[in-house]
């Protein structure tokens, strides 16, 4: 048995339902049962195996010829963690090196009144360098996945009413693609400006982004565009099983965190589910809490869930915390004024459900900051009065 590169390697598709039951089998084991039978760059026999270190971003295949060799073979020997380090000196080549290899995003401690024996480490994903915010990490994922499929498409349309749109918009400009954003009609500010600055055609159509999907699906149809559409696509809650969940994970363990919680906010539940995947898996102990809008409340990213709908895995967060748009900004202004950072409104979110879930177990929590809140200066400054 020897150890390959799995980007040398290729094997046919595999269902769903195999791939997500050999990422959970090796999240909970640590391990790969055994070795994948190649013949040259051929998986010819576990192809299951193969998709799930994929998906997992590990860096190496345990790979002998022929027939599949008896392991267990740890995680660790297959660079599971490579992806969630980056190198001594984050230098990089190349826009998409930085993407894939400056990690992971900061988890810092926040100073403030959490209870008796409560540490709160809030997951900084701003620190992503297109959209500023967590999305770049759901783009990368499902532009790579979509272009490994149709690696000659040229134009990529996509529904977001912000930072998915700029994110993708931002990509498209490094790889040399033309994207087309839809946008709804309410949306303003940073996003459609940052998407014109980008050289992305905007389309401003319909009320909602759930609104403008069926004739944006039906356009990129017709004009051979890739169409990631996010909000039903698998990749987005893989790609944050392998990267956002896997980095707090190493991020808690190097810090000797006692963890017990994670906040984590709404939208397409792409991140939510992906964090929820790894931990029920790897670390059932840890508790998942989502965090969406109260009714009538409107924080950007963030919708009210439909509770009869998810993803197609099993696992999601434990409890839903409702927050209103007035909790979620004084959670905002109130940790910017303790610590000096300023949370996106739906980072705000987050610190006020773990404000609101009270009366919490001792230890520590992780609250994951999707994006800064220098994009929501306006809705800031009116809840201050000012
Ligand atoms: N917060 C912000 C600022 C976002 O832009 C988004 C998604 O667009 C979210 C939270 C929710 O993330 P997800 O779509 O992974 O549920």
């Amino acid at each position: 048995m020897r150890l390959r590169p799995l980007e040398e390697l290729k094997a046919e598709e595999v269902s769903l339902e195999e791939l997500l039951n050999s990422m959970r089998s090796m999240l909970r084991s640590n391990s790969v049962a055994s070795s994948l039978a190649v013949e040259g760059d051929r998986v010819i026999d576990g192809a299951v195996d193969y998709w799930a270190l994929r998906w997992l971003r590990c860096r190496l295949a345990p790979v002998s010829e022929g027939l599949r060799e008896g392991g267990p073979i740890p995680l660790e020997a297959l660079g599971f963690y490579d992806n969630a380090m980056s190198n001594e000196y984050r230098a990089y080549r190349d826009v998409m090196e930085l993407l894939s290899n400056d990690r992971p995003t900061p988890m810092v401690m926040l100073r403030g009144d959490w209870g008796p024996g409560v540490r709160v480490w809030a997951k900084l994903e701003w620190y992503n360098p297109l959209s500023l915010s967590i999305k770049d990490r759901t783009a990368l994922g499902v532009l790579m996945e979509a272009l490994s499929r149709n690696p000659d498409a040229r134009k990529i349309f996509e529904v977001s009413s912000s930072n998915t749109g700029i994110a993708l918009a931002a990509l498209s400009a490094a790889l040399g693609l033309r994207a087309r954003i839809y946008v709804p009609t309410t949306a303003e500010g940073f996003g459609p400006s940052m998407l014109r600055i980008l050289g992305a055609e905007v389309v401003v159509r319909g009320s909602s982004t759930v609104e403008a999907l069926p004739s944006a699906i039906a356009e990129a149809k017709a004009e051979g565009a890739i169409m990631p559409n996010q909000f039903e696509n698998i990749a987005n809650p893989l790609t944050h099983v392998g990267t956002t969940a896997k980095e707090i994970d190493l991020q808690a363990n190097f810090l000797g965190l006692k963890l017990r919680g994670i906040f984590v906010t709404l939208g397409t539940r792409g991140h939510s589910a992906g964090i929820a995947f790894y931990f029920k898996n790897r670390r059932p102990d840890v508790k998942v809490f989502g965090v969406q809008p109260a009714e009538g409340s409107i924080i950007p990213g963030i919708r009210r869930q439909d509770p009869s709908k998810w993803w197609p895995m099993a696992e999601r967060p434990d409890e839903i915390i409702d927050v209103t748009d007035s909790e979620a900004m004084d959670s905002a202004i109130a940790v910017a004024r303790t610590n000096g950072l300023l949370f996106g409104m739906s980072g705000g979110a987050a610190v006020a459900a773990l404000l609101k879930k009270g009366k919490l177990e001792e230890g520590d929590y992780v609250v994951v900051v999707p994006d800064h809140g220098i994009k929501y200066l306006d809705r800031y400054l009116s809840r201050l009065g000012d």
